[in-house]
């Protein structure tokens, strides 16, 4: 679909590669500059049409290959709608002299929020209640609560302490846990103490918390970060979430985990392959709860990075600048690029 009523000569044109919806296709338009066309991509063949010809690229979750981005012969800039930029080819678009910006904290609160509601379902079995009574009609009131706990004064471990960590953090001081964290950028000890946390090694934090939480990037530090080893020092009664990237965790090692009686439950939005295939075992197991990588997806959270992305865009395409530079996630290596 094309935003602009005709392609003039001088017009710009942002393609949008994901599928998304009609209420953020609107949004979008309304915001971007009427000088500027929009084609909203349904399939691959709307991204072979329209690659070689797009001043911006607009990418949600598929990202975007070196091979596409090779073929953008046009693309003065790359505007990602949210924060992990794992599947951008940084390497190429930096090579290419392409800006790639993101959109980081906009929807924090969302995924923060999204965090929560898995540690406090996975704790009471939410999903499984609810599923005995409507496909199976049975009122499991007395058998689950052997297994069922609080959140309340629970010992969270949170793995990365950046946005969206310290958001799960302050949302959890309402039910008086002890939050400790591990990132590989310690704060101070008057941060610390402000923000009531404690830093701890990644084992010892995974070892002593009643639910382990995940907010770091994917990338080659953090790939199977929570491993079979890792998995073996949790407490057979905790939890472990993950909102953050699914390559995070060795899967396969979950399963097995899981599968053997440890852990109380996992509570999942994010996945090595997404969507995940029907035969995933992870989604054959009770004491797991899965969701679409829905944590960033409210309203207040898509249109703040829906206008900020937009913000972007005009700029770069109006006066060849971000407003803020900061934002550009391959700043250093682009150097002396000036877009
Ligand atoms: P952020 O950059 O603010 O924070 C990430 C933190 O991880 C930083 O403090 C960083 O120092 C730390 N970190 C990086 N590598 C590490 C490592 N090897 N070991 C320990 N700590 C490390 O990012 P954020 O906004 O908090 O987002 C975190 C991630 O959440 C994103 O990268 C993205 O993949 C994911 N996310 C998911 C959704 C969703 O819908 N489920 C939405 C937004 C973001």
């Amino acid at each position: 679909m094309i935003g602009g009523i005709l392609m003039g000569l001088n017009r710009k044109k942002v393609l949008c590669l994901d599928s998304i919806s009609k209420r953020m296709e609107i949004l979008i338009m309304e915001q971007l500059s009427k000088e500027i066309d929009i084609v909203f991509c349904k399939d691959k063949k709307d991204w072979e049409k329209h690659i070689r010809t797009a001043n911006v690229l607009i990418t949600f979750t598929h990202g975007i290959s070196k091979e596409w981005i090779e073929k953008a012969d046009d693309c003065v800039f790359i505007q990602k709608l949210g924060a992990g930029i794992n599947n951008i080819d940084l390497v190429e678009a930096s090579k290419r002299k392409i800006p790639v910006a993101n959109a980081p904290g906009l929807n924090s609160t969302a995924v923060a929020e999204h965090s929560v509601i898995l540690m406090l379902s996975v704790f009471k079995h939410l999903v499984t209640a609810h599923n005995y009574i409507v496909h199976k009609g049975e009122w499991l009131k007395t058998q689950l609560r052997d297994h069922s706990y609080q959140l309340s004064y629970k010992k969270v471990g949170l793995i990365g302490f950046g946005n969206i960590g310290r958001e799960v953090c302050r949302l959890l001081k309402g039910f008086e846990c002890e939050i400790s964290y591990y990132d590989t950028y310690r704060l101070s000890n008057e941060k610390e103490a402000e923000l009531g946390v404690s830093y701890k090694n990644l084992d010892k934090l995974i070892q002593e918390s009643d639910v382990v939480s995940l907010h770091v990037p994917l990338n080659s530090g953090t790939y199977h970060l929570v491993n079979k080893e890792r998995l073996l020092l949790m407490k057979e009664t905790a939890v472990l979430i993950n909102t953050c990237r699914g390559g995070v965790i060795d899967e396969d090692a979950l399963y097995d985990v899981l599968k053997s009686g440890r852990l109380t439950g996992a509570g999942l939005d994010v996945f090595e392959t997404e969507p995940i295939e029907k035969d995933n075992k992870l989604a054959s197991l009770p004491n797991v709860i899965l969701t679409p990588h829905i944590g960033g997806g409210t309203n207040e959270a898509m249109e703040a990075v829906i206008q900020k992305a937009c913000l972007n865009i005009n700029s770069v395409l109006s006066n060849g600048k971000l407003p803020n530079e900061k934002d550009i996630v391959n700043f250093n290596e682009l150097q002396s690029c000036s877009i």
